[in-house]
């Protein structure tokens, strides 16, 4: 029985990606995607349960549907991600009208469950340990025509000590390359021109089953792929970063100049009590070495700031950090406990008070740097990928914006007949923190303004709707 649904996500890119295998198992079992504010039989929230207020929006958005439910009980809601994993059967307690509660490691049996939940009416809740299928052998409904994420791994092997993400997500299972090279090809001849190869920790890549370099020559075998013009790469970690994976990155003209690589905090002392097992002279060498070899790279990052027992001197690590860095932006987040994590039970717990200034501190700064860093960007021709084209309202003529190749946003004016998946060359003419502005130069392409014209022919309803902001995690 083909009904409708909305997929709310919170957290990282995994789950913005998850959200979209989970729309994709719900197409291909005949259902049909509503907008938020529409109506639909059935909602689905794929949880986080690494940021703070995720779980009071889980629990505020099930309450906002009680009555609903209560008024149509053929509504059924779904409740799956990282959340779901660790809270299990207090989901039910806390909401005993939720239909089915499913894990991170099933995303696979939602159809199923919905139906069993549907004929037996009664809750179901299947939560796995280990992985199932690897997700990325279900079927998607990717929410944008040109661009993807592909996993290459889920999982984690190390045990930074504010994070749940190996205890929900388990040990780190690699995907066999074949397998990626085989989605990535089958992508591109659907007109994907961009795609982010996504990770807990990708350069650790292969290295469990001994294949040394596994990551580097994972980049260059995707660069070879014909037609794919743009390649991302999410999240490395500093411990396992080789200069391998920079010479790939300087030898595979697709493979973009940019480096998101977390940070987390500028103090040693408190790098080792989050067990994060480099340090800072590591994480700027990387850096230098990056620059070095791509002049042009920008590098972003996430920090936490009032980690257990983050000192004053600690912070002003963190300070003098981000200043060296030069990061074009910067992902802060106030530390907060983390039930489940051994950071959570640290008894040298900062101050929400004193947290909340160094964060006010910290952003301030960041953004001064991420002006000044932009603001070199001014004169330069950037290659815009663009991604939306806002609609023009009364005087106004609208803007269209992009991604750089470094990753920055870019906003320029429109001009006829480009689309979303074009690359326009933009001259930088002013900047922000945020975002630089310039004028078009020239189209130089149309393949993904194509792919998306024809995606939208083929299209048989909106695309799942994205009411949480996917932000960067690891
Ligand atoms: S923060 Fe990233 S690297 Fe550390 S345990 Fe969590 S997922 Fe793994």
């Amino acid at each position: 029985m083909a009904r409708t649904y909305l997929v709310e996500t919170y957290g990282c890119q995994m789950n913005v990606h998850d959200s979209e295998r989970i729309a994709g198992l719900l197409d291909a079992a005949g259902h049909i995607p509503v907008q938020a504010g529409e109506q639909a039989d059935i909602v689905v929230f794929n949880t986080c349960a690494v940021r703070e207020n995720a779980d009071n929006k889980l629990y505020g958005n099930l309450s906002f549907l009680a009555p609903i439910k209560k008024a149509n009980p053929s509504l059924q809601i779904a409740v799956g991600g990282c959340l779901a994993q660790k809270d299990q059967a207090t989901i039910l307690k806390k909401a005993p009208y939720v239909d089915v509660v499913f894990g991170t490691h099933n995303v696979g049996s939602l159809p199923v469950l919905l139906e069993r939940a549907r004929i037996e009416e009664e809750s179901q809740i299947e939560i796995l340990e280990a992985l199932e299928h690897f997700p990325s052998t279900l079927p998607a409904r990717r929410f944008s025509a040109f661009t993807a994420w592909v996993s290459i791994s889920v999982g984690c092997n190390n045990t930074c000590t504010f994070c749940i993400v190996p205890t929900l997500r388990g040990v780190e299972k690699d995907r066999e390359s074949e397998d990626i090279l085989n989605e990535v090809s089958a992508l591109v001849d659907q007109g994907v021109i961009e795609i982010t190869l996504l990770g807990q920790n990708v350069n650790a890549y292969g290295v469990e089953a001994g294949k040394k370099g596994a990551f580097a020559q994972l980049l260059r075998e995707v660069g070879a792929i014909n037609g794919l013009e743009r390649i991302r790469f999410m999240s490395p970690h500093p411990r396992d970063f080789t200069d391998d994976v920079i010479e790939a990155m300087v030898e595979t003209p697709n493979v973009m100049p940019h480096l998101h690589m977390p940070l987390q905090s500028g103090s040693d002392a408190i790098l080792q009590t989050m067990r994060r097992s480099y340090r800072t002279e590591k994480y700027l060498g990387i850096l230098d070495r990056v620059r070095t070899a791509l002049p042009h790279a920008m590098i972003t990052t996430d920090i936490i700031v009032g980690f257990p027992g983050e000192t004053e001197e600690d912070f002003q690590g963190t300070m003098d950090i981000a200043s060296k860095a030069e990061f074009a932006a910067a992902y802060t987040y106030k530390y907060s406990i983390r039930p489940g994590t051994p950071a959570g039970i640290m008894p040298n717990q900062v101050d929400e008070k004193v947290v909340g200034e160094r964060y006010t501190r910290l952003h301030e700064h960041l953004q001064k740097i991420s002006l000044t860093v932009n603001q070199r960007a001014i004169g330069t021709t950037h290659r815009v990928m663009v991604n939306e084209i806002e609609g023009r309202r009364d005087g106004d003529r609208g803007r269209i914006t992009g991604r750089s190749e470094d990753f920055r946003l870019v906003h320029f004016e429109p001009i006829e007949g480009v689309r979303p998946g074009d690359f326009v060359d933009v001259e930088i003419t002013e900047a922000s923190a945020h975002y630089l502005i310039g004028n078009p130069l020239k189209v130089t392409a149309t393949r993904g303004g194509d792919a998306f014209e024809a995606r939208n022919k083929e299209s048989s309803g909106p695309a799942p709707t994205m009411l949480g902001i996917p932000t960067v995690k690891s």
